[in-house]
């Protein structure tokens, strides 16, 4: 019935046949959705958004809680040969309204509790009907679904449509809408799930949201995948996770998820069953990694990628997981390092911009093709915007987006090389070091520096401290303790929130 949607298909294929298999299992109740369930739900989703009107390519646009009635939307999206538009729950409604401008949706699926809002700017993005999903998967979009039946014949779709379309998070300018196609999706969990080595038997702790391409696109497909099980949490909860443990096999986190498990002293019994640990949206300090180490005898698996790209690298599974390193390039992804201004690559272990080619890569910005342009290669290498190097074992760093490069008297600093020396002074938790505008040297390095819990720290004395083992260049001008730094859903650390905060340290 799936055959010929491309990525339908991939998402039904490892479950075909066992219907009673687990695929969802509530966090909160234990309740299991099986395989046969989920698919059937996500039928008649498609046949409902099919009787609305939506035509293949349409957009349907949702920012809604965590639920399973979101992911049977997701496939159902797909059935019907839709391009799934999830939107951070966190967007505010004049937030909303430039996507729906700019995504001209057909659909929108929205909270219950910012209904009224929502329907003024849905209708004057043109947007032609509004739906609502409340956390407990009540609203009228259950309501719409429930008068269709499971039974949906699939919208043929092939490799090079699209299948969804994810807002990067734009910390600098406009958000910009990523195309994924059928093939990126397809083809980066398929490479995903064989390089983890998940299968039917493993159980996930799915604590990620799902309007990303983490949540989304690498628990869920990659569990579809595998045919395997999650149990789904509407969010991250220390106490739920270290519960779940036991009965589960993979964890997929931001950093943020394994340093706060790191304070529960039931860690240690609660992950001894665990296969594996992911990591990846956010650098993870090489401190939690081995910590992490010490504390559970598992090394956490850290990978890269973003919106545009899916995953590219990873640290192996069988073999050295590298803290501090994003691993090698996943099968069938193309990775150099290049100069930002020639964009020729660069010397072995040289520091450069990341390009990556493959299936995974996007199509393009929606509406952008300037943007476009700019930073996908007409030969298909896409610009990260990423800098990193790659190691003489062949592991790839990441040192750090190029726009937080810090130019200062004509030298060149990479933040990530003096946030790990202070990282590494006594009572220091974490660090971001940015640049300041100054008079003389065009930009200042300023470090914000966040003590461990208890440790009293005095800005002199990490300066200081810093004086003997930095270039004279690269010593923070200024620093600034924070009891912690600001990050956004996914873990990231907001240096742009940073940067605003202290513009005018310098000024004259
Ligand atoms: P997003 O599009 O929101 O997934 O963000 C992607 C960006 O997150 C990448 O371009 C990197 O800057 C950063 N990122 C993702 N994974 C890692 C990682 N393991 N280490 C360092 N940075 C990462």
């Amino acid at each position: 019935m799936y055959e010929t949607n491309f990525l339908g298909a991939q998402l039904r294929a490892a479950s075909l046949g066992a219907e009673d298999r687990p695929f969802l299992i509530s966090s909160e109740t234990g309740a299991n959705v099986s395989y046969g369930q989920f698919f059937a739900e996500a039928e008649r989703m498609a046949a409902m958004l099919q009787r609305l009107g939506v035509v293949p390519g349409d957009r349907i646009a949702v920012q809604a809680p965590k639920t399973k009635e979101m992911l049977e939307l997701y496939v159902g999206s797909v059935l019907a040969g839709a391009v799934f538009l999830p939107l951070n729950t966190a967007y505010t409604p004049q937030e909303v309204a430039y996507f729906l401008d700019d995504a001209t949706p057909k659909v929108l699926i929205c909270d219950p509790k910012s209904l009224a809002a929502m329907t003024e700017i849905a209708s004057s993005a043109g947007v032609a009907h509004i739906l609502t999903l409340d956390e407990d998967g009540s609203g009228t979009l259950s309501d719409a679904k429930s008068k269709y039946a499971p039974g949906f014949q699939a919208v043929g779709r092939g490799p090079d449509d699209l299948a969804a379309i994810l807002y990067t998070s734009g910390t600098t300018g406009r958000s910009k809408g990523a195309m994924l196609t059928h093939r990126a999706l397809a083809s980066n969990s398929q490479a995903l799930c064989q390089y983890w080595q998940f299968t039917s038997d493993d159980v996930l702790i799915h604590a990620l949201p799902i309007f990303h391409t983490h949540g989304l696109f690498v628990a869920t497909n990659v569990t579809l995948f595998a045919g395997g099980a999650c149990i789904f949490m509407p969010g991250f909860n220390a106490e739920a996770i270290l519960n779940a443990m036991p009965k589960a096999t993979a964890l997929m986190g931001v950093p943020t998820f394994y340093t706060r498990l790191l304070q529960h002293a039931e860690l240690k019994d609660a992950s001894r069953q665990m296969r594996l640990f992911v990591s990846g949206s956010a650098p993870l300090l090489a401190e939690t990694h081995d910590r992490w180490r010490e504390v559970t005898g598992h090394a956490i698996l850290e990978r890269y990628g973003m919106t545009e790209t899916n995953m590219n690298t990873s640290n192996p599974y069988d073999g050295d997981r590298r803290a501090g390193t994003v691993g090698f390039p996943l099968p069938g992804v193309e990775l150099k390092i290049c100069d930002p201004e020639t964009g020729d690559e660069v010397p072995q272990g040289d520091i450069g911009i990341l390009e990556v080619r493959g299936e995974n890569v996007f199509a393009g910005y929606w509406n952008m093709p300037e943007k476009t342009a700019e930073e996908l290669r007409p030969n298909g290498f896409f610009i990260t915007g990423d800098m990193g190097r790659v190691d003489k074992d062949g592991y790839v760093h990441i040192v750090g987006r190029a726009k937080d490069l810090i130019i200062t008297g004509g030298f060149n600093v990479y933040p990530k090389e003096v946030e790990l020396v202070i990282d590494n002074l006594p009572g220091v938790n974490e660090s971001a070091v940015i640049g300041i505008p100054h008079p003389d040297f065009g930009e200042a390095v300023v470090a914000v520096v966040v003590p461990n819990a208890g440790a009293a720290l005095d800005a002199d004395q990490v300066k200081q401290a810093l004086a003997d083992q930095l270039a004279k260049f690269k010593q923070p001008k200024h620093v600034v303790i924070l009891p912690e730094l600001p990050r956004n859903t996914m873990g990231k650390v907001q240096k742009v929130l940073l940067r605003q905060d202290f513009a005018g340290l310098f000024a004259t």
